[in-house]
């Protein structure tokens, strides 16, 4: 896979005359696991809810293949392929793991190939189970399920819908140690097929998974480059890191 994927241009987003993205070039390659940090407020989860459709921007504009995002409703946008995590689980805590990755596999699915899907899991679901490592709690309901198997759960059912960009905020939030190693191998397996953006904090985890960093600060990028350019720059030392 190469090619430019996501191309955010010149994006400001303004909040009651407040700007909360300030200008933004964001430019993400296809096959890229990207980490997108910075400190509270900094416009991150602006960034990502203008690129699924969920805030409309002052002005700016937003490429996906292409193809304009701005302007776009939500479910158009997550039909053209780009999918989300927020940071509060949506899993469907009685049906059982299966269910909840079938269900959101259906999603982009014409309703006459549901009858046909009774006869097992589709190919989509069977992935999404093998690469979340799911295969196991299958037939548990989510309602069960660890915090951290929540996350993958959620992770699963994006995949599940095969779409080519997934946008994560936050997923090792709250997560034990091995939880968040676990995690951080789900991320690079998966973006050996997909293009993922991950909002996260934690410079360790940074550190042992993240190939692209960009920095926003105040609605701005700071800074952009390797995890190690990234971390030894003195204006991300001075806002993020707080030294
Ligand atoms: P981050 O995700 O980096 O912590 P956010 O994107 O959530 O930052 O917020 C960026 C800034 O925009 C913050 O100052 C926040 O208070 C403000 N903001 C976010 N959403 C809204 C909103 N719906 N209305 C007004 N201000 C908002």
């Amino acid at each position: 896979m190469s090619g430019t994927l996501l191309e955010v241009r010149d994006l400001s987003v303004v909040f009651d005359g407040f700007r909360a993205i300030d200008g933004v070039d964001f430019t993400v390659e296809q096959g890229e696991l990207r980490f997108l940090i910075g400190p509270n407020g900094a416009g991150k989860t602006t960034l990502i809810d203008v690129i699924t459709g969920l805030t409309r921007p002052a002005s700016g504009s937003v490429r996906f293949e292409g193809w304009d995002l701005v302007g776009r409703k939500e479910h158009e946008i997550v039909r053209m392929g780009v999918g989300r995590t927020f940071q509060t689980s949506v899993v469907f805590e009685q049906l059982t793991v299966v269910e909840n990755l079938d269900l959101a596999a259906s999603f982009r699915r014409p309703l006459w190939s549901l009858a046909r899907r009774r006869r097992g899991v589709s190919a989509a679901v069977e992935a999404a189970m093998a690469t979340t490592g799911l295969d196991a709690l299958a037939a548990r309901p989510a309602g069960v399920l660890s915090h951290g198997q929540r996350q993958w759960l959620e992770i699963g059912m994006l995949i599940a819908q095969r779409p080519r960009l997934l946008l994560l905020d936050e997923p090792v939030a709250g997560m034990s140690g091995e939880e968040r190693s676990r995690t951080g191998e789900l991320l690079v397996e998966i973006a050996k097929d997909h293009t993922v953006i991950v909002i996260e904090h934690d410079m360790d985890f940074l550190r042992r998974y993240a190939s692209q960093v960009t920095v926003l600060h105040e609605g701005k990028v700071l800074v952009e480059g390797s995890v190690d350019q990234v971390r030894s720059d003195p204006r991300v030392q001075e806002v993020y890191l707080g030294r």
